[in-house]
Parts: structure tokens; C-alpha cells; sequence
């Protein structure tokens, strides 16, 4: 079972979105040679204004064919049951026992629908993980409901994770890093506590730039974290979403060396 080592830290890295199955081959070599065993790959972009979408349910096959034949766990958010259901579908197809991580991201705060992919999930392949982001608003009870609603919908406990990506900034934040989120270390070490499943941190959207992504991972170090969701890309001013954030090779090796006194890349 994946994450169930506490003695080590566990890496997802990749880029924020699938643009195409060469973009995948080549970022999945890169990481590769650095130990790195989850690629994510976003399928689905949930957008603030309308643009382009993501791959959709065209690269559930391309995420699940590279990364498997490659030795990769393949990671990406859903947002939706109907996802879910596609996932499941290509799992089934390509390798049913595969392990894949899937999450769903701040801005899906439906309860029915964090229920439903929680029954959807239960019933579809034995290992398939779900990860689920806090909130886009700071507020500890929404976080907690999260799990409980995902929980309720029968999904269970042990392929459970979250993840800590920040909180939106408001004219009253004091924020002199300019961050893109603001991290409250203090409140997911209490979610983490209180659930008690791994918790993961997510610098690139805390950060929102690669010098502050190295200072949010700087920062982190303080706090228990189980492991980290890193956006990384091959060419990262090319990339066709959050292309101001993703980090290039070299950065990401320098994240690794930041974090390199406690981490052994695993799964
Ligand atoms: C992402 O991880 O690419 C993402 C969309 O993040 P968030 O849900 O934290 O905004
Ligand atoms: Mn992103």
C-alpha cells in the first residue's frame, strides 16, 4: 500500500496538466532519472476563466499507458463522479490491480458529488488512492467534512489522503511574498492529527513562482509533512496552465536538495 511508510516522505511531481503524450514521455524520463515514482498530469482543469479545458476523458488512456509501462503511479485530479467513472474504466482496461492516485482539487466543494466519487471509488478497482485538497477559504470544519462526506460515500480510510494548497488571500492578508495561496501549517498539521491519514503539501500553489516555491518548501520543513505535490514541466513557459508556477528540471532538483536531508523519493 502506497504512503503507508511513516519513516519517509513521498514525492508527486509532474505538470500541472496532460497537453500530449509527448509532453508526458518526456517529462516522465526526466523524472524518472531523478528517482521520482508518481507522475501527476492533470486530465481535467477546472478554469477560473473560461480556456482550455484539459485533455478530458481522450488522455485517460496516454496518463495510464506512459506512466504504467514506465514503472510510474499515474496521479490526476478529478472533478466529477463521471471522471471517476473514467478512470475506473481505463484502469479496469489497461492493468485492474494498477496503483493510481486521484484527487479532487480545491474548487470542487460539492458534497453530494465528493460522496458520490467516494461510492464510485469504493466500488472500482482495489488500488485506486484519493487524495482530496483543502478548500480555496480558510475554515478547518470544511476541510474535516471533506473527508467525512468522502468517507460516508464508503470510500475507505486507508487509501485516504489529503493535501495542504493553501487558502485565497484577501485585502486584509498581510502578504509580503506575494503568494498565490496562503499556507496555515498550523491548521493541516490538525487536520492531519484529526483524521489521522497522510498529509501532503502543496508548494506550487501555495508558492505561485518558483522562488516561492522554494521558499514555501523551505517553510514546510518545520512541519510533519508525509509528502509533496509539486507542478513541474519540461518547458514550463510553454505549459497551457499555471505556467508562471511550474517548475523546470533544474528547479525541481533544487527542490529536491531543499527537502533532500528528509526525503527518500518512494511511493
Ligand atoms: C492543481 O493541482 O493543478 C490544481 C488545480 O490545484 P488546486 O485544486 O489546489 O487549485
Ligand atoms: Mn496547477
Amino acid at each position: 500500500m502506497i504512503f503507508s511508510d511513516k519513516t519517509k516522505k513521498h514525492l508527486i511531481a509532474g505538470p500541472c496538466a496532460l497537453e500530449s503524450r509527448e509532453q508526458l514521455k518526456v517529462t516522465i524520463k526526466l523524472l524518472k532519472a531523478l528517482d521520482i515514482k508518481i507522475i501527476r498530469s492533470c486530465l481535467w482543469k477546472p478554469r477560473t476563466r473560461p480556456g482550455w479545458d484539459g485533455m478530458g476523458v481522450d488522455g485517460v488512456d496516454i496518463l495510464l499507458e506512459e506512466a504504467l509501462q514506465e514503472g510510474m503511479i499515474p496521479a490526476t485530479e478529478i472533478l466529477n463522479s463521471e471522471h471517476a467513472l473514467a478512470v475506473i474504466e481505463g484502469v479496469s482496461k489497461i492493468s485492474p490491480d494498477a496503483t493510481v492516485v486521484l484527487w479532487i482539487g480545491a474548487r470542487n466543494q460539492t458534497h453530494f458529488e465528493q460522496r458520490k466519487i467516494g461510492k464510485v471509488l469504493a466500488e472500482g478497482p482495489r488500488n485506486i488512492h484519493l487524495m482530496f485538497k483543502n478548500q480555496m477559504w480558510e475554515d478547518l470544519n470544511h476541510w474535516m467534512g471533506i473527508a467525512e462526506h468522502i468517507l460516508e460515500g464508503g470510500f475507505p480510510k486507508e487509501r485516504l489522503s489529503t493535501c495542504h494548497r493553501g487558502f485565497v488571500p484577501n485585502k486584509y492578508t498581510n502578504n509580503p511574498h506575494k503568494l498565490r495561496n496562503i499556507p496555515d501549517f498550523e491548521m493541516s498539521m490538525i487536520v492531519k492529527e484529526k483524521l489521522g491519514i497522510p498529509m501532503f503539501f502543496d508548494p506550487s500553489h501555495t508558492g505561485g513562482s518558483p522562488d516561492n516555491v522554494a521558499l514555501m518548501t523551505e517553510q514546510s520543513l518545520a512541519y510533519e509533512y508525509d509528502g509533496y505535490l509539486v507542478e513541474v514541466h519540461p518547458y514550463p513557459e510553454k505549459a497551457l496552465t499555471d505556467s508562471k508556477q511550474q517548475l523546470t528540471i533544474n528547479q525541481f532538483e533544487n527542490f529536491l536538495k531543499i527537502i533532500g536531508k528528509l526525503i527518500e523519493a518512494t511511493p
